[in-house]
């Protein structure tokens, strides 16, 4: 049985650090600290109050929404005593790299034959991905990455009817999700879902399709959660996403120390017994810390610039890529803001780098006063990247050619998003490589690249590591 009392450090205090303790905490561990470098909690569910008029509302600069299929988010949300029943409702539209409105789901609007056949044809093919999932690709939908290289499943259902359920098995056909997601499409004869895929995926920062392994695609936006999002069955929180890690970071035993940046790791060698030293940086200055365990929820390739990582370590971290993805709110000039929020398909080519692929019109009652987020990638695989500058400049453009004239930029950031690994390593075991070192030296690592860059999955590793190494 693990000692309960031992000290355990745990690195970052975004979802997936403050998940981390509150597995810890439910399975019996008061000991651990967590160290977030920030002034806040939540990491990149940062929603920041601004004034519209004589009130205060929430804003979302990086996490919005989640699904019926966020488990492992919702077991944090009654953890802290959050709801999500309260969230402003998600609404849509669609429009061309020209700014104008245009209808390509509703076969009524723009009638033509050719049109009616398109969605007819993707409807097909979308029954048919649906089906292929449950047969030729079962285990598909469990947490996680292991053994999904060599065509294994392990872990637990991510399904709806069947969630939580411990799923393990053979089933060589997973290995086709190595591909890029276009391929494994192509491969399989279902070319068009990807139309409905992208706005879920490249337009949310996710990446281009010719890039990004099929596995992400598909653990992300499985079946279930595709459809709760193209019916807009989405949850959302009324005092934004951070309110969530923040009400359960308030029932830990032990809170997050805030601004508080681990500088330095030395652990015992492989082998030895004693304690790991974990230096801090606060206002106060650096002080260093003794710790039995580690778990690291921060980016691992960043890790290994202030660990004494191992050649193995550095060996794996260092594949690790991420995508560059800008956001900002602005208010726009007196009644011209979006009144709903906007998809620009044309821009979520990459030939289109810089350009705004989507914005976010949070509270429908502002009407046309309502700031709004608006989102671009600067970044594709075997591009060059356009710069960060290019980037802000050509995402206000299209909003004034949606009609909407940037008058005031009030928060803007590019956020290492989404790390991840590129096809060729992770049909090279990568995620099997990485689950072989948990545990050495008393490090375990957690954080999105784990499972995927969004909450649920990041939070679900998170439970998967507790349960694995810390339950007995
Ligand atoms: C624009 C945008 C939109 C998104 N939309 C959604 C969405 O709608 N739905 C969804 O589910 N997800 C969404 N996400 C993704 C989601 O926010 C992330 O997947 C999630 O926050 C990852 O949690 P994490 O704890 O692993 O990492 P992070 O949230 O990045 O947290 C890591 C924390 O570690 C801290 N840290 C880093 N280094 C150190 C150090 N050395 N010492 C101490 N602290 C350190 C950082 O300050 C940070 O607070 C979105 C993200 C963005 C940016």
């Amino acid at each position: 049985m693990n000692d309960r009392n031992e000290r355990i450090c745990i690195i970052g205090g975004g979802p997936s650090g403050i998940s981390a303790a509150v597995y810890l905490q439910l399975r019996g561990y008061t000991n651990y600290e967590i160290y977030e470098k920030l002034d806040k909690i939540g990491g990149k569910c940062h929603s920041p109050k601004i004034k519209v008029g004589n009130e205060e509302r929430t804003f979302e600069t990086g996490a919005i929404m989640g699904a019926l299929t966020y488990h492992a988010v919702h077991e944090i949300e009654q953890f802290g005593g959050t709801d999500h029943e309260d969230g402003p409702a998600m609404r849509r539209m669609y429009r061309n790299a020209a700014g104008e409105e245009i209808f390509p789901f509703d076969p009524k609007k723009d009638f033509s034959i050719k049109k009616t056949k398109e969605l007819l044809e993707i409807k097909s093919q979308m029954k048919k991905l649906t089906e292929l999932m449950k047969t030729k690709y079962k285990g598909y939908d469990v947490y996680g990455h292991r053994g999904v290289a060599q065509g294994r499943y392990d872990g637990l259902s991510k399904e709806v009817s069947n969630h939580l359920t411990e799923l393990r098995g053979v089933n060589p056909n997973l290995k086709d999700l190595c591909l890029p997601f276009n391929e494994f499409c192509k491969l399989n004869g279902v070319d068009l879902v990807q139309r409905l895929w992208i706005a879920p995926f490249t337009s949310f920062g996710y990446g281009f399709f010719d890039e990004i392994p099929a596995a992400y695609v598909m653990k992300y936006l499985d079946v279930t959660t595709a459809i709760e999002f193209f019916s807009m069955r989405l949850w959302t929180w009324k005092d934004g996403t951070q309110s969530i890690y923040e009400n359960a970071n308030k029932r830990l035993v032990h809170p997050a120390h805030l601004n508080t940046e681990v500088v330095k790791i030395v652990r015992p060698a492989e082998g030895e017994k004693g304690k790991i030293k974990v230096t801090v940086k606060d206002a106060e200055g650096e002080r260093t810390e003794e710790f039995d365990k580690l778990i690291v929820t921060t980016p691992l390739d960043k890790f290994i610039d202030y660990a004494d990582a191992r050649e193995d370590e550095k060996e794996l971290f260092s594949k690790i890529i991420h995508e560059k993805y800008v956001d900002f709110i602005a208010t726009f000039a007196q009644n011209t803001s979006p009144t709903i929020s906007g998809y620009i398909f044309d821009n979520m080519e990459y030939t289109r780098l810089g350009h705004t692929m989507v914005y976010y019109q949070r509270w429908e009652d502002l009407k046309d006063n309502c700031p709004c987020t608006v989102y671009a990638l600067r970044n594709h695989q075997g591009s060059s990247d356009v710069s960060y500058d290019y980037t802000i400049n050509t995402m206000s453009d299209d909003m004034a050619k949606c009609g909407f004239p940037v008058k005031e930029k009030l928060f803007e950031q590019e956020v290492y998003y989404f790390p991840h690994v590129s096809a060729k390593d992770y049909a090279d075991g990568w995620y099997d490589k990485l689950d072989a070192i948990e545990g050495k030296q008393n490090t375990y690592y957690a954080g999105e690249v784990l499972g995927f860059g969004d909450m649920e999955d990041s939070v679900a590793a998170s439970r998967d590591l507790i349960d694995r190494y810390f339950a007995d």
